[in-house]
């Protein structure tokens, strides 16, 4: 705090306030003393409202200024006007925020006060220095939110059925910095009730909502099977789905339609089941519509035994989904005629090591955005006349999510 002739400034602080009952608001002091305290809500549900603040625009301005701006163009001698020029263009995008960021606003306004106060020695390196910098700047918001949703993956994919404490424990194993920054133990010194706490940056900011989350029980953050969106389930039973409305259905509703077909294609027992019935089928048409003096070739099936076969498989089929049956009972039971040559069905592998989570794990900084940043081309040699493929950015990601993807995503089109 220091004192002017007749203006006090304070020093900008970013709060975050307990309001008890493990409700937090976000308070924003500026540098005229003036407090703004953002809507209360919770720790968990703050993470999630921050991994889905839609940067879009304002990345596509930033990209425009770094690409475009005749700044970077000029050589040796870069006019002044032209940084001054940049230095107000680069000024107006935080205000691209400030509704749908406050924090990100707030944070970007300390940041760049501090950017702009460096010394200037009128070189041209050091415009092009302190332009650059202004950019990386600007990009403190996106950079958080990539690690954000980084740390949410790694840390609450796959494990609905997992404790705090074992989600809290994946956290450090994937990203061991990052769970020591986040530990619930270091918040122990404090009651909880009315505490508050002062956090030096946006990322800070999430640190300190991870541990205040991995504090308590009450809410538990899991992903959407059918949007693969972020949610709170209500209850402790296993939440498979959201609540929301997403392309005008309930994720619930689509979600268990669209997970019958997910069982099936990474079931290797059951394609052979349905295979199975393909064939039994097939044989009873070829049977039924034989005559009499045709048959000698083929295999019996009468109506009554395709539909003992069908109504067979169908039980064994609930069994084996309900865990009942292992895949290899479940094939035995099905395989009446003895035709399979083998009962090892190569179950679906558990998530965990498809390219992108490897990508994910081996660097908090991996940014989708960048790493498949738009339509590329490739020959394609697999083919016997080779030809030229078009790839978006969206199937560069898919290939390496290798399937493990929204249910919306699989099935959601056509
Ligand atoms: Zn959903």
């Amino acid at each position: 705090m220091e004192d002017t002739d007749q203006v006090i400034f304070y020093e900008p602080q970013l709060l975050l306030a307990e309001v008890g009952e493990g409700r937090f608001s976000t308070v924003l002091q500026h540098r005229d003393g003036t407090v703004e305290r953002l809507p209360v809500t919770t720790p968990a549900r703050d993470l999630i409202a921050a991994a889905e603040i839609d940067y879009g625009l304002y990345r596509r301005e930033i990209k425009r200024l770094r690409e475009e701006h005749p700044l970077f163009a000029a050589w040796l001698d870069v006019p002044v006007t032209d940084f001054e020029d940049f230095v107000a263009e680069a000024l107006l995008l935080p205000s691209m925020l400030q509704k749908i960021d406050p924090v990100g606003f707030f944070a970007l306004g300390i940041l760049l006060d501090r950017a702009l106060q460096r010394e200037d020695d009128g070189s041209a390196l050091f415009l092009l220095d302190a332009a650059q910098e202004l950019l990386h700047v600007l990009e403190e918001p996106i950079r958080t939110q990539v690690y954000l949703r980084n740390i949410l993956e790694m840390t609450f994919d796959g494990m609905e059925r997992a404790s705090q404490r074992e989600r809290f424990e994946k956290l450090c194993r994937v990203y061991p910095d990052v769970g020591k920054l986040c530990d619930p133990a270091s918040l122990s010194d404090m009651e909880p009730g009315h505490r508050t706490f002062r956090a030096h940056s946006i990322f800070d900011l999430r640190m300190l909502e991870l541990a205040l989350y991995f504090q308590q029980d009450k809410q538990r953050i899991a992903r959407c099977e059918y949007c693969w969106g972020w949610f709170i389930p209500k209850t402790k039973k296993v939440t498979r789905y959201c609540d929301r409305v997403t392309d005008g259905f309930p994720c619930k509703k689509r979600g268990a339609r669209f997970k019958r077909n997910l069982v099936e294609d990474e079931d290797g027992a059951l394609k052979h089941c349905n295979q199975l019935r393909d064939r039994m089928y097939a044989r009873l048409l070829r049977w039924q519509d034989a005559a009499p003096d045709e048959r000698t070739n083929l295999i019996p099936m009468e109506y009554d035994q395709y539909d003992a076969w069908s109504e067979n498989a169908r039980l064994a089929r609930m069994e084996y989904l309900k865990g009942k049956l292992t895949a290899e009972e479940f094939l035995r039971r099905i395989d009446t005629t003895h035709e399979l040559d083998s009962y090892e069905a190569d179950r679906a592998e558990p998530i965990g090591q498809t390219a992108w989570y490897q990508r994910v794990a081996g660097d908090i900084t991996f940014d989708p955005k960048v790493r498949y940043p738009e339509t590329i081309q490739c020959l394609d040699l697999g083919e016997a006349e080779p030809k030229w493929e078009i790839y978006t950015a969206d199937d560069l990601r898919r290939e390496e999510q290798e399937g493990h993807q929204s249910l919306r995503e699989r099935y959601g089109k056509g």
